[in-house]
């Protein structure tokens, strides 16, 4: 890790899973096949406002067996996770979805 930081040039501080300013990413593993699925989550168009925050509605689809996985997530304002259910699938930490 370090070594990537010191070739970019970076040193400063890291954004923590912020992809850009209109969207975030989560990561989801399928319990069926194990494939792991990036999601970008747009801010103003994916997400619905609810109490305390956001909530997020998906079914989502690996690529590997496209077996639907159906997700409920709430975000606080600050887009962090609160809760989530999810079905026939988890969420993973970047890290998680990066490693082997
Ligand atoms: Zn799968």
């Amino acid at each position: 890790m370090g070594i990537f930081r010191r070739l970019f040039g970076g040193g400063g501080t890291t954004p923590a899973n912020q992809g850009d300013n209109e969207g975030f990413f989560v990561y989801v593993q399928c319990n069926n096949c194990g494939d792991k699925v990036r999601l970008r989550i747009h801010k103003q168009h994916d997400l619905n406002l609810a109490e305390g925050g956001y909530v997020w509605h998906k079914t989502i689809v690996d690529n590997r067996c496209f077996r639907p996985i159906p997700t409920e997530a709430h975000f606080d304002s600050h887009y962090q996770m609160t809760q989530a259910e999810i079905e026939g699938g988890q969420y993973i930490t970047q890290a998680e979805y990066e490693g082997a």
